[in-house]
């Protein structure tokens, strides 16, 4: 099975030797996908250096489209960023949504998923909302940006600035890197191409020098903060080296309650990293001690009251659910996403669907709910007497 395409070809595009190519395989690191009729492979884990997400489009080529790389937390702003950078640094907004890679392939075009898989609720928005022009001239690039806005399945969070009534969904490009070698194109040099092609993208807050960088990111963090967003990501104008990110305290409490909404299944993998955050973030911005004590209370708030509020569904007899509500143009879009859902292991229920008629016809509108069966059936039988 694993011989039917050209290994020697992947072997050396990826810059693996095939004992290597083997030993991925034989791990299940490297897995065999399908998208309709397209076949890809795709790395669940990072492997010699070749990211998660990574996919090869098992095509003539062998297209590569490298995965998107992690970006590392600054846990303290000085001297964190003057050690990191060389020079200069581009502050950018970090949006609070969800990470794509727009790519075309033998001439379509495909959204893919921080983990590589063809997102078919994605590639159809994405062909719709944007002019992919430049993927004809660029056929070599990955366009990668995130997905927001309250109407999308993953990070359902609501944003102004693309609200169009019936729909809050909205991409920004923040990087257009070389999908087979994962370089990213300089700042300038992305935003001028986003700008020939009418593309929308992440803009610059502030370029600064990497000696005073953490003054003004410490200013824009609590802009940010007041107005409920994420946080910023912070660029060496050339790409030079990677990005690092910052977040803000609103953000920290945001992801401690929704992830204490479902307790048993995201409070632990949450708690730990968020708390030490906001612990530095104390130290650093010098609080006094009243002001210490209020994101004390504002995390023990974040914790407690989402919790406290699902055991008191559950024992009214709910089952709690993640609900999002979804725009579709047709059933048959509807259920391929079902069908994609289903493929990605998540365990769904549908709480509603209804026709809506808009300026762009009709559609169909759907609430899913996303169950989490931990917190459920923990919660029930802690409430029956079982012991911990
Ligand atoms: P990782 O830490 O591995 O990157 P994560 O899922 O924990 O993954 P986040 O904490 O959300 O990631 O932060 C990194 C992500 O932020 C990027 O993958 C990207 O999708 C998103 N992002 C939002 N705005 C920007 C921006 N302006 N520049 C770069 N990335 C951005």
């Amino acid at each position: 099975k694993v011989s039917a395409y050209d290994l020697n070809k992947i072997a050396e595009k990826l810059n693996l030797s095939i004992k290597d190519l083997n030993k991925a395989f034989s791990r299940k690191i490297l897995r065999e996908d399908e998208y309709k009729e397209i076949k890809t492979l795709l790395f669940k884990k990072e492997f010699k250096g070749i990211e998660k997400g990574t996919v090869i489009f098992l095509n003539d080529n062998l297209d590569v489209v490298r995965g998107y790389p992690k970006t590392y937390r600054a846990i303290t702003l000085y001297p964190t960023i003057k050690k990191h950078f060389i020079d200069k640094v581009v502050i950018e907004e970090k949006l609070n949504g969800y990470n794509i890679r727009i790519v075309k392939i033998d001439g379509e075009v495909y959204a893919l998923t921080r983990s590589g898989y063809i997102c078919p609720f994605t590639t159809k928005k994405v062909k719709k909302f944007l002019n992919l022009e430049i993927l004809d001239d660029y056929s070599e690039y990955m366009l990668c940006g995130e997905m927001i806005g309250i109407n999308n399945p993953y990070t359902p969070y609501y944003y102004k600035e693309v609200d169009r009534g019936f729909e809050n969904l909205g991409f920004y490009i923040f990087d257009i890197k070389e999908r087979e070698t994962n370089k990213s194109l300089p700042i300038k040099e992305r935003i001028n191409l986003c700008e020939k092609y009418n593309l929308p993208y992440v803009k610059p807050l502030a370029v600064v020098d990497k000696d005073e960088a953490h003054i003004h990111v410490r200013e824009i963090i609590e802009k940010l903060n007041k107005e409920g967003r994420e946080g910023v990501v912070l660029k060496d104008p050339d790409m030079a080296v990677s990005p690092i990110k910052y977040t803000t305290h609103y953000t920290q409490c945001e992801d401690l309650k929704s992830a204490f909404t479902f307790f048993f299944d995201l409070g632990m993998d949450f708690l730990f990293s968020r708390v030490v955050r906001e612990g530095f973030m104390s130290y650093e911005f010098k609080e006094t001690l009243e002001e210490r004590k209020n994101r004390a209370k504002d995390l023990g708030e974040a914790i407690l009251l989402p919790m406290v509020e699902t055991i008191n569904k559950v024992a009214s007899g709910e089952r709690v659910s993640e609900d999002f509500e979804l725009i579709f143009d047709s059933e048959e879009d509807f259920d391929e996403f079902l069908d994609f859902m289903r493929k990605m292991k998540m365990v769904i229920t549908i709480k509603n669907i209804e026709k809506i008629d808009t300026e762009e016809g009709v559609k169909i509108k759907a609430v899913i709910g996303k169950i989490y069966n931990k917190t459920n059936d923990k919660i029930i039988s802690y409430l029956n007497g079982t012991l911990w």
